[in-house]
């Protein structure tokens, strides 16, 4: 079983095409839809009273709730807008809510879980939270800029915590200050992670460990609509295909990479969760065939 903890959000998307308000979304979410196609997943995460039942039905479809905690006040609501080539946000508000000193529950049989994905997410919970877990084989994190600009001690802490870190290329450079992204590598793994993760949005991701790099392509698409969520797509898709293996060597983590690419790809075709809701396994198989035979040369 994998446990993922993070951000379950009611989001204002803002893309060129359309508006969405207050649609599900939330790191954690997109993260555990997404490794719930390859394993079974628990979700840890707090939404407010106003949270929509037919949400509450979405995620439940797809994951296990036990660790789902209902508070009085308000859902953590993300509000956010992207330029004309959809691969700049800007985000015009963050409101913490139900989400701001929250402190999670884990359920007894969660603890057992041998793979952990912290999402986005207030850093010191995720610190707080990974303690829980004593047979943990392989962690993972991830963080966004409203968390480096309000607790960057706090994030590189989290960082020391974790087996792998996967982070945006904008994130990475905003964090350890460095722009060419190999620097940006070698400082988060001198902070304590083995692994490092760079997603650079359309154009795929780097993986770092020890003196090693592995680049891997995004999957290129033409109707790209809405990127939220890609990169907890990515995320989710990689710990999950691990945790299906129960595998957690290199060569495997390379792979790991291809599921996060594909996933990710399928995440941008859809508006908010859709493109993830959509697809079924067989779409995830052909893809992957497809990445591999468009990627051999
Ligand atoms: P991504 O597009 O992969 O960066 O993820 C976007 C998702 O992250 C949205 O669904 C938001 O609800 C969520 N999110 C945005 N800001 C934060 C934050 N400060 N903490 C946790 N989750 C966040």
């Amino acid at each position: 079983m994998l446990t993922v903890f993070g951000s379950t959000a009611l989001d204002t998307i803002r893309t060129p095409t359309k508006v969405l308000k207050n649609v599900l979304g939330g790191a954690a979410t997109f993260a555990g839809i997404s490794s719930s196609f390859f394993v079974k997943t628990g979700l840890i995460a707090v939404v407010g009273k106003d949270f929509p039942k037919k949400y509450h039905d979405v995620l439940a479809s797809r994951l296990n709730l036990d660790g789902l905690s209902v508070k009085n006040g308000k859902t953590f609501r993300y509000d956010g807008k992207y330029d004309k080539t959809l691969s700049t946000r800007t985000t015009l508000r963050t409101e913490l809510n139900v989400l701001e000193n929250f402190q999670p529950r884990v359920p007894q049989h969660y603890k057992k879980s041998q793979f952990v994905y912290l999402a986005n997410n207030d850093p010191d919970q995720n610190i707080a939270l990974i303690k829980e877990f004593d047979r943990v084989k392989f962690s993972m994190c991830d963080t966004i800029e409203f968390w480096i600009s309000t607790k960057k001690a706090s994030v590189i802490k989290m960082f020391k915590k974790v087996d792998a870190v996967v982070i945006n290329d904008e994130e990475a450079r905003l964090l350890t200050k460095e722009f060419n992204l190999i620097k940006c590598a070698k400082k988060i793994m001198d902070w304590g992670t083995k692994y490092v993760i760079i997603k650079k949005g359309e154009h795929g991701s780097l993986l770092f460990f020890e003196d090693v790099i592995f680049p891997s392509v995004a999957f290129s698409i033409e109707n790209a609509i809405d990127p939220t969520g890609a990169g907890d797509s990515f995320a989710g898709a990689m710990i999950g295909y691990l945790a299906s293996k129960k595998k957690t060597d290199l060569a495997a983590i390379k792979k790991s990479t291809v599921y996060g690419n594909v996933m990710g790809s399928f995440a941008v075709q859809g508006y908010g969760l859709d493109g993830l809701l959509q697809i079924k396994k067989s779409d995830i198989k052909k893809r992957v065939a497809l990445y591999e035979k468009i990627t051999r040369f």
